[in-house]
């Protein structure tokens, strides 16, 4: 199959509208990542999403939607909360989980009776939905395991002769996956994943905000998961990834003593690049750079053929904790304090 590359123009966007409606995958950009979308009701096209990434078929796929009355089309028993949610982030990088319609068949929803829903924050993901008049189902649209893509070129390279067209939005804005919440009761929501929406952010509309520990810590042997995507290796290049943790004098010592062939470092844009011995490229200068900029220097490292490279620990707060969340994982839980 050749992959077609469309612009995201009117009629690059009804290209890609018409594919979707004859059940083909379409490489989609949003204001967090670029998604691998199909028609979320198709199961034969969800089916052809899971096969393109490999990804596990009980890691559930969100389904994203153009206004709010869509929620319900696709939902129930949705909490007076969740229209609070929607009214404050939506469109924007927030996915709340919800218990399913029928609808929405068990292959979008990993099997589980709960589906994830939002609304994108990136016209020409608004307008597809809107031209195909679908519910969209759209994973990050990497290999399964790989970095996220941010630009059309690293979906290419991931889904290239796999799916029938990508529309280059060109870079997302936000830089990491959607923050992913579930509702605990009338007025607590937790965080499942961390994303561009942070935790102060939600508590201007919840009273409470439980952050899943598994945002943070490895999981252990036979411990119930909230969200089936925590129990996979995730966001990783070829490259080794060790993430270091402390003063930038410190990161320096411990890299400069491991200094061979092939090792890199990902370091802040304000750090001396003269302190270091190896090959260093700045990830950004605070949490909203970082998260901007990580998932492409994640596959620059891979580019440049990195054997191991060194990941200077990124603040885990606001949302530096999708940051430090993605980087972790990145690491396979490798982190060194100095
Ligand atoms: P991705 O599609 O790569 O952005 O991953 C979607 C994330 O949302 C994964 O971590 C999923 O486990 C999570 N997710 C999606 N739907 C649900 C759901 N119904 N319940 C819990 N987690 C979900
Ligand atoms: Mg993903």
């Amino acid at each position: 199959m050749k992959t077609e590359l469309l612009s995201a123009t009117a009629a690059g966007i009804d290209r890609a509208a018409e594919l979707l409606k004859k059940g083909e995958l379409i490489g989609m950009p949003t204001e967090t990542v670029y998604g691998l979308a199909a028609d979320a009701c198709n199961p034969e096209a969800v089916a052809n999403i899971f096969a393109a990434k490999g990804r596990p078929a009980d890691n559930p796929l969100i389904v994203h939607i153009a206004d709010v009355e869509m929620l319900s089309e696709f939902a129930e028993d949705i909490p007076d909360m969740a229209y609070r949610l929607a009214e404050k982030f939506w469109p924007g990088p927030l996915t709340m989980i919800l218990k399913k319609k029928s609808c929405i068949p068990m292959i979008t929803s990993g099997g589980l009776d709960t589906v994830g829903i939002r609304m994108p924050n990136h016209e020409a993901a608004l307008m597809l939905i809107k031209k195909s008049g679908l519910p969209i189902a759209a994973p990050s649209g990497n290999i399964s395991g790989y970095p996220s893509p941010t630009k059309s070129s690293h979906m290419m390279r991931d889904m290239n002769g796999k799916i029938a067209a990508i529309i280059d939005g060109g870079e997302c804005s936000v830089g990491v996956e959607s923050t992913v919440i579930s509702f605990e009761n009338c007025n607590t929501v937790r965080i499942l994943r961390p994303g561009g929406v942070t935790r102060e952010d939600l508590l201007e509309v919840v009273d409470n905000v439980f952050i899943d520990p598994a945002i943070l810590h490895e999981l252990q042997e036979g411990q119930v998961v909230r969200s089936p995507g925590m129990k996979y290796k995730h966001y990783s290049p070829k490259a080794h990834i060790i993430m270091v943790e402390g003063e930038y004098s410190e990161f320096c010592n411990y890299v400069n003593a491991h200094t061979k062939e092939g090792v890199y470092a990902l370091i802040f844009d304000n750090d001396n690049k003269n302190e270091i011995n190896v090959v260093a490229f700045n990830y950004g200068g605070d949490s909203i750079q970082q998260a901007h900029n990580i998932f492409s220097r994640l596959r620059e490292m891979d580019s440049l053929n990195a054997d191991t490279v060194y990941v200077r620990a990124p603040k885990a707060d606001g949302v530096g904790l999708a940051v430090y969340n993605r980087l972790i994982r990145a690491a396979g839980f490798e982190v060194i304090q100095v």
